[in-house]
């Protein structure tokens, strides 16, 4: 429940108004996250088909479809954090600068896009390293957040957070509070991680319960799906609580002409399922609430 500013719980017809008021400043208060990761559409885990020996045979996408994205968002008055493949950051520095003109902020994806948990302690740190470096001669500033693939830290892959500690991150957004990929016990909020070698902030991604379960609401099929009223309300509701909504969204999903390859059934869903007419709605979205980099939603850590 929330207190009024006046501390009363007696109800009359000006605290309803106060309350309102106080509702009101607190979700105006709240900066939400937009968050980008800067993939290719075959920068998909775990399908034989699209293993990185095939990437540079493959049609690229990725400048077209992030150029429509920074438009969008230049539109829209925003700018958000971008998490870039390192193999994107090698390949397309161009594409870097422009997102750092755009005055965006920049974090890693990884540089191969495999999955955290399916690799080995030095491997990732060796990956994390080789992004970092592929990022910076393109042109970044020191990288202090990342974002796994597939949200691929959790609790197989924990050792990851003391690894990005160590190599300098002060934010993760890797871990969904969600069973399929994550665990339903994660915080929903930003939250202070410890390890061994310190500590990390951690920034989930919007869920909302849906049928007894927790969803994707603020990335995926579950906002490519939803209608934008529906993904506003969700907002609202979690910033009335004062904790900022983190959406993600990848520039594969604004192609107007995106390539397909035959995936298993999850796969397919994440990454093909209710494309059509996302960037209107997403258009929308952007439009009916306030949004900043991942640090604004980091330095509310610990509100939950
Ligand atoms: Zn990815």
């Amino acid at each position: 429940m929330l207190i009024g500013p006046n501390g009363s719980g007696e109800f009359n017809q000006q605290s309803a108004i106060d309350n309102q008021q106080f509702t009101d400043q607190l979700i105006a208060a709240v900066l939400n996250s937009l968050t980008v990761d800067v993939e290719e559409w075959f920068h998909i885990c775990g399908v034989p088909l699209l293993q990185s020996e095939t990437w540079s045979r493959l049609p690229s996408r990725v400048e077209q479809t992030t150029r429509m994205l920074l438009d969008e968002l230049d539109a829209a008055g925003i700018t958000g954090t971008f998490f870039i493949v390192g193999w994107i950051a090698e390949r397309y520095p161009k594409l870097v600068g422009l997102i750092l003109a755009a005055g965006h902020d920049v974090g890693s994806h990884s540089f191969w896009h495999r999955r955290v948990y399916d690799l080995d302690r030095a491997t990732f740190a060796d990956d994390l390293r080789a992004s970092v470096t592929a990022l910076g001669a393109a042109g970044t500033p020191a990288i202090t957040a990342f974002r796994a693939p597939e949200w691929s830290i959790n609790h197989r892959s924990e050792w990851a957070l003391e690894v990005l500690v160590q190599q300098g991150f002060t934010a993760d957004a890797s871990m969904a509070p969600l069973r399929i990929v994550g665990d339903v016990s994660y915080p929903r909020g930003p939250y202070v991680r410890s390890t061994p070698v310190g500590s990390i902030i951690e920034v989930p991604p919007l869920v909302a319960d849906r049928f007894g379960h927790a969803m994707p609401m603020g990335w995926g099929w579950g906002l490519r799906m939803s209608p934008p009223a529906q993904v506003l309300k969700e907002i609202e509701r979690a910033n009335k609580i004062g904790r900022p909504a983190v959406l993600t969204i990848h520039p594969w999903e604004l192609d107007p002409d995106p390539p397909r390859v035959p995936l298993p059934l999850g796969l397919r869903f994440a990454h093909y399922f209710r494309l059509d007419g996302f960037p209107g709605r997403l258009r929308t979205i952007l439009r009916g609430a306030s949004f900043g980099p991942l640090q604004a939603a980091a330095s509310r850590a610990g509100s939950d």
